[in-house]
Protein backbone atom coordinates (compact mmCIF):
# COMPACT_ATOMS: atom_id res chain seq x y z
CA UNK A 1 0.00 0.00 0.00
CA UNK A 2 1.53 3.17 -1.44
CA UNK A 3 1.01 6.44 0.88
CA UNK A 4 -1.40 7.76 -2.08
CA UNK A 5 -3.72 4.68 -1.79
CA UNK A 6 -3.57 5.54 1.83
CA UNK A 7 -4.87 9.18 1.77
CA UNK A 8 -7.41 8.12 -0.74
CA UNK A 9 -8.81 4.99 1.20
CA UNK A 10 -8.64 8.05 4.33
CA UNK A 11 -11.30 10.24 2.14
CA UNK A 12 -13.32 6.97 1.25
CA UNK A 13 -13.87 5.85 4.59
CA UNK A 14 -14.85 9.67 5.37
CA UNK A 15 -17.35 9.65 3.00
CA UNK A 16 -18.73 5.95 4.22
CA UNK A 17 -18.38 7.23 7.53
CA UNK A 18 -20.77 9.72 6.95
CA UNK A 19 -23.03 7.93 4.76
CA UNK A 20 -23.94 5.62 7.75
CA UNK A 21 -26.17 7.93 8.57
CA UNK A 22 -28.59 7.91 5.47
CA UNK A 23 -30.89 5.19 4.69
CA UNK A 24 -29.65 1.99 4.57
CA UNK A 25 -31.15 0.79 0.88
CA UNK A 26 -29.96 -2.52 0.24
CA UNK A 27 -31.31 -3.57 3.52
CA UNK A 28 -34.86 -2.17 2.42
CA UNK A 29 -37.05 -5.16 0.96
CA UNK A 30 -39.16 -4.62 -2.26
CA UNK A 31 -42.36 -3.32 -0.63
CA UNK A 32 -39.61 -0.95 1.98
CA UNK A 33 -38.31 0.26 -1.39
CA UNK A 34 -41.37 0.63 -3.25
CA UNK A 35 -42.58 2.77 -0.37
CA UNK A 36 -39.51 4.93 -0.16
CA UNK A 37 -39.10 5.63 -3.80
CA UNK A 38 -42.79 6.63 -3.98
CA UNK A 39 -42.50 9.10 -1.45
CA UNK A 40 -39.78 10.69 -3.51
CA UNK A 41 -42.37 10.39 -6.16
CA UNK A 42 -41.42 7.82 -8.40
CA UNK A 43 -43.44 4.57 -9.67
CA UNK A 44 -42.84 1.33 -8.45
CA UNK A 45 -41.67 -0.18 -11.66
CA UNK A 46 -38.35 1.87 -10.98
CA UNK A 47 -37.94 0.60 -7.43
CA UNK A 48 -38.04 -3.28 -9.19
CA UNK A 49 -35.88 -2.17 -10.97
CA UNK A 50 -33.10 -0.94 -8.53
CA UNK A 51 -34.09 -3.84 -6.73
CA UNK A 52 -33.32 -6.07 -9.37
CA UNK A 53 -29.67 -4.26 -10.09
CA UNK A 54 -28.72 -5.00 -5.90
CA UNK A 55 -30.06 -8.26 -5.59
CA UNK A 56 -30.05 -10.07 -9.01
CA UNK A 57 -27.25 -8.42 -10.86
CA UNK A 58 -25.04 -7.10 -8.05
CA UNK A 59 -24.45 -3.48 -8.63
CA UNK A 60 -21.75 -1.79 -6.53
CA UNK A 61 -22.92 1.83 -6.93
CA UNK A 62 -25.91 3.48 -8.26
CA UNK A 63 -23.63 4.38 -10.79
CA UNK A 64 -23.74 0.74 -12.36
CA UNK A 65 -27.75 1.36 -12.45
CA UNK A 66 -27.09 1.76 -16.37
CA UNK A 67 -31.04 1.95 -17.18
CA UNK A 68 -31.72 4.64 -14.47
CA UNK A 69 -31.31 8.09 -15.76
CA UNK A 70 -28.22 10.26 -14.13
CA UNK A 71 -30.06 12.44 -12.20
CA UNK A 72 -32.41 10.06 -10.64
CA UNK A 73 -28.99 7.82 -9.95
CA UNK A 74 -26.89 11.06 -8.59
CA UNK A 75 -30.18 11.84 -6.54
CA UNK A 76 -30.52 8.20 -4.64
CA UNK A 77 -25.93 8.84 -4.03
CA UNK A 78 -26.64 11.84 -2.04
CA UNK A 79 -30.06 10.56 -0.18
CA UNK A 80 -29.02 6.73 0.37
CA UNK A 81 -26.08 4.46 1.93
CA UNK A 82 -25.51 2.08 -0.53
CA UNK A 83 -22.79 -0.25 1.34
CA UNK A 84 -19.99 -1.87 -0.08
CA UNK A 85 -17.00 -3.70 0.63
CA UNK A 86 -13.39 -3.58 0.00
CA UNK A 87 -11.43 -6.92 -0.50
CA UNK A 88 -8.37 -6.27 1.86
CA UNK A 89 -6.92 -9.76 1.56
CA UNK A 90 -7.32 -13.08 0.28
CA UNK A 91 -5.84 -16.24 0.96
CA UNK A 92 -6.77 -19.32 -0.92
CA UNK A 93 -5.66 -23.04 0.27
CA UNK A 94 -3.26 -25.32 -1.73
CA UNK A 95 -4.91 -28.20 -0.70
CA UNK A 96 -8.80 -27.91 -0.88
CA UNK A 97 -8.97 -24.62 -3.14
CA UNK A 98 -11.03 -22.94 0.20
CA UNK A 99 -10.60 -19.30 0.09
CA UNK A 100 -10.71 -17.15 2.94
CA UNK A 101 -11.39 -13.27 2.49
CA UNK A 102 -10.75 -10.24 4.77
CA UNK A 103 -13.38 -7.61 4.01
CA UNK A 104 -12.98 -3.74 4.90
CA UNK A 105 -16.78 -2.18 5.89
CA UNK A 106 -17.20 1.38 4.94
CA UNK A 107 -16.45 2.32 8.69
CA UNK A 108 -13.02 0.65 8.31
CA UNK A 109 -14.31 -2.50 10.52
CA UNK A 110 -13.16 -5.70 9.35
CA UNK A 111 -14.77 -8.71 8.95
CA UNK A 112 -13.91 -12.23 7.45
CA UNK A 113 -15.82 -14.67 5.06
CA UNK A 114 -14.62 -17.82 3.59
CA UNK A 115 -15.91 -19.25 0.46
CA UNK A 116 -15.90 -23.59 -0.26
CA UNK A 117 -15.87 -25.47 -3.05
CA UNK A 118 -18.09 -28.83 -2.48
CA UNK A 119 -19.59 -31.31 -4.63
CA UNK A 120 -23.08 -30.44 -4.26
CA UNK A 121 -22.14 -26.77 -4.82
CA UNK A 122 -20.37 -23.46 -3.57
CA UNK A 123 -20.44 -22.54 0.09
CA UNK A 124 -20.29 -19.33 1.65
CA UNK A 125 -19.30 -19.29 5.57
CA UNK A 126 -20.43 -15.19 6.19
CA UNK A 127 -19.82 -12.99 9.25
CA UNK A 128 -22.68 -11.05 10.82
CA UNK A 129 -21.04 -8.98 13.21
CA UNK A 130 -17.41 -7.68 13.54
CA UNK A 131 -16.58 -9.37 16.65
CA UNK A 132 -18.51 -10.98 19.70
CA UNK A 133 -19.26 -10.66 22.87
CA UNK A 134 -20.15 -14.64 23.95
CA UNK A 135 -16.75 -15.12 24.85
CA UNK A 136 -16.62 -19.01 23.84
CA UNK A 137 -13.49 -20.62 25.25
CA UNK A 138 -12.11 -21.89 21.84
CA UNK A 139 -12.96 -18.97 19.50
CA UNK A 140 -10.56 -16.19 18.18
CA UNK A 141 -13.55 -14.07 17.64
CA UNK A 142 -13.88 -13.16 20.92
CA UNK A 143 -11.12 -11.87 22.23
CA UNK A 144 -11.37 -7.87 21.80
CA UNK A 145 -15.26 -8.06 22.36
CA UNK A 146 -17.86 -7.09 20.67
CA UNK A 147 -17.30 -3.56 18.39
CA UNK A 148 -20.99 -3.47 15.89
CA UNK A 149 -23.63 -5.50 14.68
CA UNK A 150 -23.59 -5.95 10.89
CA UNK A 151 -26.46 -4.66 8.95
CA UNK A 152 -28.72 -6.99 6.75
CA UNK A 153 -26.93 -5.15 3.84
CA UNK A 154 -23.40 -6.19 4.69
CA UNK A 155 -24.10 -9.68 5.27
CA UNK A 156 -25.28 -9.83 1.89
CA UNK A 157 -22.25 -7.83 0.53
CA UNK A 158 -20.19 -10.49 1.52
CA UNK A 159 -22.13 -13.14 -0.37
CA UNK A 160 -22.83 -10.75 -3.32
CA UNK A 161 -18.45 -10.05 -3.49
CA UNK A 162 -17.70 -13.30 -3.37
CA UNK A 163 -19.71 -14.18 -6.54
CA UNK A 164 -18.52 -10.94 -8.50
CA UNK A 165 -14.76 -12.34 -7.73
CA UNK A 166 -15.00 -15.90 -7.96
CA UNK A 167 -17.37 -16.00 -11.05
CA UNK A 168 -19.64 -18.26 -9.83
CA UNK A 169 -23.09 -18.96 -8.30
CA UNK A 170 -23.17 -19.50 -4.09
CA UNK A 171 -25.62 -22.51 -3.44
CA UNK A 172 -25.11 -22.78 0.64
CA UNK A 173 -24.80 -19.63 2.60
CA UNK A 174 -23.62 -20.51 6.53
CA UNK A 175 -23.94 -17.70 8.90
CA UNK A 176 -21.24 -19.58 11.65
CA UNK A 177 -18.54 -17.04 11.11
CA UNK A 178 -17.43 -13.93 13.26
CA UNK A 179 -20.07 -13.34 15.37
CA UNK A 180 -23.58 -14.46 16.93
CA UNK A 181 -26.05 -14.40 14.33
CA UNK A 182 -29.04 -14.43 17.37
CA UNK A 183 -27.61 -11.66 18.88
CA UNK A 184 -27.93 -9.68 15.72
CA UNK A 185 -31.78 -10.97 15.22
CA UNK A 186 -33.78 -8.71 13.47
CA UNK A 187 -30.89 -7.94 11.33
CA UNK A 188 -30.35 -11.40 10.61
CA UNK A 189 -33.99 -11.67 9.96
CA UNK A 190 -34.12 -9.96 7.28
CA UNK A 191 -30.94 -10.90 5.45
CA UNK A 192 -32.31 -14.68 5.53
CA UNK A 193 -35.58 -13.01 3.64
CA UNK A 194 -33.79 -10.96 1.51
CA UNK A 195 -30.86 -13.43 0.63
CA UNK A 196 -34.13 -16.30 -0.17
CA UNK A 197 -36.36 -13.93 -2.05
CA UNK A 198 -37.12 -14.70 -5.42
CA UNK A 199 -36.42 -11.60 -7.06
CA UNK A 200 -32.25 -11.53 -5.65
CA UNK A 201 -30.47 -14.39 -5.72
CA UNK A 202 -33.33 -16.56 -4.51
CA UNK A 203 -31.06 -19.24 -2.42
CA UNK A 204 -33.17 -22.29 -1.36
CA UNK A 205 -33.99 -21.54 2.85
CA UNK A 206 -32.77 -25.19 2.81
CA UNK A 207 -29.58 -24.44 1.77
CA UNK A 208 -29.48 -21.83 4.53
CA UNK A 209 -27.39 -22.69 8.43
CA UNK A 210 -27.78 -20.52 11.24
CA UNK A 211 -25.67 -20.97 14.22
CA UNK A 212 -26.10 -20.30 17.91
CA UNK A 213 -24.27 -20.67 21.14
CA UNK A 214 -27.41 -20.97 22.51
CA UNK A 215 -29.33 -18.13 23.02
CA UNK A 216 -32.79 -19.62 23.90
CA UNK A 217 -35.31 -16.70 23.64
CA UNK A 218 -34.06 -15.97 20.36
CA UNK A 219 -33.60 -19.78 19.01
CA UNK A 220 -37.54 -20.11 20.20
CA UNK A 221 -38.29 -17.22 18.40
CA UNK A 222 -36.50 -18.39 15.39
CA UNK A 223 -38.56 -21.30 15.31
CA UNK A 224 -41.95 -19.47 15.42
CA UNK A 225 -40.63 -17.51 12.40
CA UNK A 226 -41.43 -20.84 10.59
CA UNK A 227 -38.40 -20.28 8.24
CA UNK A 228 -36.87 -23.36 6.37
CA UNK A 229 -34.01 -23.13 7.47
CA UNK A 230 -31.09 -25.49 9.23
CA UNK A 231 -30.44 -24.21 13.12
CA UNK A 232 -26.74 -25.50 14.31
CA UNK A 233 -26.51 -25.47 18.14
CA UNK A 234 -22.94 -25.21 19.31
CA UNK A 235 -23.09 -27.61 22.13
CA UNK A 236 -19.37 -28.46 22.51
CA UNK A 237 -20.27 -30.20 25.81
CA UNK A 238 -22.67 -32.35 27.45
CA UNK A 239 -22.88 -31.02 30.70
CA UNK A 240 -23.78 -27.88 31.98
CA UNK A 241 -20.32 -28.10 34.48
CA UNK A 242 -17.99 -28.56 30.85
CA UNK A 243 -19.95 -26.12 29.15
CA UNK A 244 -19.69 -23.74 31.72
CA UNK A 245 -16.04 -23.81 31.08
CA UNK A 246 -16.25 -23.62 27.62
CA UNK A 247 -18.40 -21.09 26.68
CA UNK A 248 -20.19 -18.44 29.35
CA UNK A 249 -23.33 -18.26 28.07
CA UNK A 250 -24.19 -22.17 29.77
CA UNK A 251 -24.33 -19.69 33.23
CA UNK A 252 -27.21 -18.34 31.26
CA UNK A 253 -29.01 -21.28 29.89
CA UNK A 254 -28.56 -25.05 31.07
CA UNK A 255 -28.43 -27.85 28.68
CA UNK A 256 -31.92 -28.75 29.45
CA UNK A 257 -33.47 -25.61 28.28
CA UNK A 258 -31.48 -25.87 25.13
CA UNK A 259 -32.81 -29.10 24.58
CA UNK A 260 -36.37 -28.55 25.17
CA UNK A 261 -36.11 -25.32 22.51
CA UNK A 262 -34.19 -27.64 19.75
CA UNK A 263 -37.68 -29.79 20.40
CA UNK A 264 -39.79 -26.65 19.82
CA UNK A 265 -37.94 -25.93 16.75
CA UNK A 266 -37.74 -29.35 15.38
CA UNK A 267 -42.20 -28.99 16.48
CA UNK A 268 -42.50 -25.97 14.92
CA UNK A 269 -40.59 -26.30 11.80
CA UNK A 270 -39.93 -29.92 10.93
CA UNK A 271 -36.68 -29.14 10.22
CA UNK A 272 -33.89 -31.19 11.80
CA UNK A 273 -30.92 -29.73 14.45
CA UNK A 274 -27.77 -30.02 13.66
CA UNK A 275 -24.99 -30.03 17.14
CA UNK A 276 -21.97 -28.59 16.58
CA UNK A 277 -19.59 -30.41 18.55
CA UNK A 278 -15.92 -29.04 18.65
CA UNK A 279 -13.56 -31.77 20.17
CA UNK A 280 -11.35 -30.58 22.62
CA UNK A 281 -8.36 -32.94 23.39
CA UNK A 282 -8.71 -34.30 26.82
CA UNK A 283 -11.36 -31.95 27.75
CA UNK A 284 -14.37 -33.28 25.93
CA UNK A 285 -13.57 -36.25 24.13
CA UNK A 286 -13.58 -38.98 26.19
CA UNK A 287 -15.80 -42.22 26.02
CA UNK A 288 -17.90 -40.86 28.79
CA UNK A 289 -18.47 -37.19 26.76
CA UNK A 290 -19.87 -39.59 24.01
CA UNK A 291 -22.20 -41.70 26.04
CA UNK A 292 -23.50 -38.21 27.59
CA UNK A 293 -24.01 -37.28 23.61
CA UNK A 294 -25.77 -40.26 23.00
CA UNK A 295 -27.96 -39.31 25.34
CA UNK A 296 -28.70 -36.23 24.60
CA UNK A 297 -28.87 -36.64 20.86
CA UNK A 298 -31.09 -40.04 21.01
CA UNK A 299 -34.61 -38.53 22.03
CA UNK A 300 -34.37 -35.85 19.49
CA UNK A 301 -34.38 -35.54 15.18
CA UNK A 302 -30.70 -34.31 14.94
CA UNK A 303 -27.93 -34.70 13.66
CA UNK A 304 -23.98 -34.11 14.76
CA UNK A 305 -21.24 -32.72 13.63
CA UNK A 306 -17.93 -33.46 15.33
CA UNK A 307 -15.54 -30.62 14.60
CA UNK A 308 -11.85 -31.14 15.38
CA UNK A 309 -11.02 -27.85 17.15
CA UNK A 310 -8.47 -25.80 15.01
CA UNK A 311 -5.68 -24.71 17.65
CA UNK A 312 -5.51 -20.98 18.10
CA UNK A 313 -2.35 -19.41 19.90
CA UNK A 314 -4.29 -17.49 22.05
CA UNK A 315 -5.67 -20.41 23.78
CA UNK A 316 -4.08 -23.51 25.20
CA UNK A 317 -6.57 -25.99 23.63
CA UNK A 318 -5.46 -28.57 21.48
CA UNK A 319 -7.53 -30.78 18.85
CA UNK A 320 -8.23 -34.58 19.84
CA UNK A 321 -5.87 -37.10 18.31
CA UNK A 322 -7.26 -38.45 14.63
CA UNK A 323 -7.78 -42.09 16.87
CA UNK A 324 -9.95 -40.51 19.52
CA UNK A 325 -11.93 -38.49 16.57
CA UNK A 326 -12.45 -41.41 15.17
CA UNK A 327 -13.52 -44.05 17.58
CA UNK A 328 -15.98 -40.92 19.57
CA UNK A 329 -18.02 -41.13 15.99
CA UNK A 330 -18.03 -44.67 16.27
CA UNK A 331 -19.33 -44.76 19.50
CA UNK A 332 -22.26 -42.50 18.33
CA UNK A 333 -22.63 -44.63 15.02
CA UNK A 334 -23.23 -47.42 16.98
CA UNK A 335 -26.38 -45.94 19.36
CA UNK A 336 -27.60 -44.82 15.80
CA UNK A 337 -27.01 -41.90 15.79
CA UNK A 338 -26.96 -39.36 12.92
CA UNK A 339 -23.22 -38.13 12.81
CA UNK A 340 -20.51 -36.88 10.74
CA UNK A 341 -16.86 -35.17 10.83
CA UNK A 342 -16.62 -31.82 9.96
CA UNK A 343 -13.98 -31.65 6.49
CA UNK A 344 -11.07 -29.37 7.55
CA UNK A 345 -11.48 -27.02 4.74
CA UNK A 346 -8.55 -24.23 4.26
CA UNK A 347 -6.35 -26.21 6.92
CA UNK A 348 -3.06 -24.39 5.02
CA UNK A 349 -4.77 -20.66 5.69
CA UNK A 350 -5.81 -19.17 8.69
CA UNK A 351 -8.53 -21.69 9.59
CA UNK A 352 -10.37 -20.84 13.03
CA UNK A 353 -12.63 -18.43 12.38
CA UNK A 354 -11.55 -14.90 13.74
CA UNK A 355 -7.81 -15.41 13.08
CA UNK A 356 -7.33 -13.77 9.98
CA UNK A 357 -8.95 -10.71 10.95
CA UNK A 358 -6.88 -10.25 14.28
CA UNK A 359 -3.77 -10.95 12.32
CA UNK A 360 -4.37 -7.71 10.26
CA UNK A 361 -5.18 -5.72 13.60
CA UNK A 362 -2.33 -7.34 15.20
CA UNK A 363 -0.36 -6.05 12.00
CA UNK A 364 -1.82 -2.81 11.19
CA UNK A 365 -0.53 -1.81 14.50
CA UNK A 366 2.92 -2.03 13.12
CA UNK A 367 4.97 0.57 12.45
CA UNK A 368 4.97 0.08 8.80
CA UNK A 369 1.82 -0.32 7.31
CA UNK A 370 3.19 -1.93 4.13
CA UNK A 371 5.32 -4.34 5.86
CA UNK A 372 1.55 -5.37 7.78
CA UNK A 373 -0.54 -6.45 4.79
CA UNK A 374 2.20 -8.44 3.04
CA UNK A 375 3.32 -9.99 6.00
CA UNK A 376 2.44 -13.86 6.77
CA UNK A 377 0.02 -13.63 3.57
CA UNK A 378 -0.20 -16.52 1.18
CA UNK A 379 -1.45 -14.55 -1.39
CA UNK A 380 -0.60 -11.51 -2.22
CA UNK A 381 -2.29 -8.29 -0.48
CA UNK A 382 -5.33 -6.55 -2.61
CA UNK A 383 -7.09 -3.61 -2.29
CA UNK A 384 -9.73 -3.85 -4.48
CA UNK A 385 -13.87 -2.74 -3.96
CA UNK A 386 -15.94 -5.45 -4.78
S1 LIG B 1 -17.99 -19.37 18.83
FE1 LIG B 1 -19.46 -17.96 17.92
S2 LIG B 1 -20.68 -17.25 19.67
FE2 LIG B 1 -18.83 -18.18 20.53
S3 LIG B 1 -17.43 -16.44 20.76
FE3 LIG B 1 -17.01 -17.36 18.74
S4 LIG B 1 -18.24 -16.17 17.31
FE4 LIG B 1 -19.04 -15.77 19.37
Amino acid sequence: MDFTMQNLDGQIQNKNVQDRDKLDIKSLNLQELTEELAAQGEKAFRAKQMYEWMHGKLARSFDEMTNLSKPFREQCAERYQYTALRMLRMQESKLDGTRKFLFGLSDGNLVESVWMRYKHGNSVCISSQVGCRMGCRFCASTIDGLERSLAPSEMLDQIYAITRITGERVSNVVVMGIGEPMDNYENLIKFIRLLTDENGLHISQRNVTVSTCGIVPRMRQLAEEKLQITLALSLHATTDEKRKRLMPIANRYSIRELMETCRYYFDCTGRRITFEYSLVGGVNDTDEDARELIALAEPLCCHVNLIPVNPIKERDFVQSEAARIQAFKNKLERNKINVTIRREMGRDIDGACGQLRRKNLAEASLEDPAQAVTEGSAAPPVQEDV
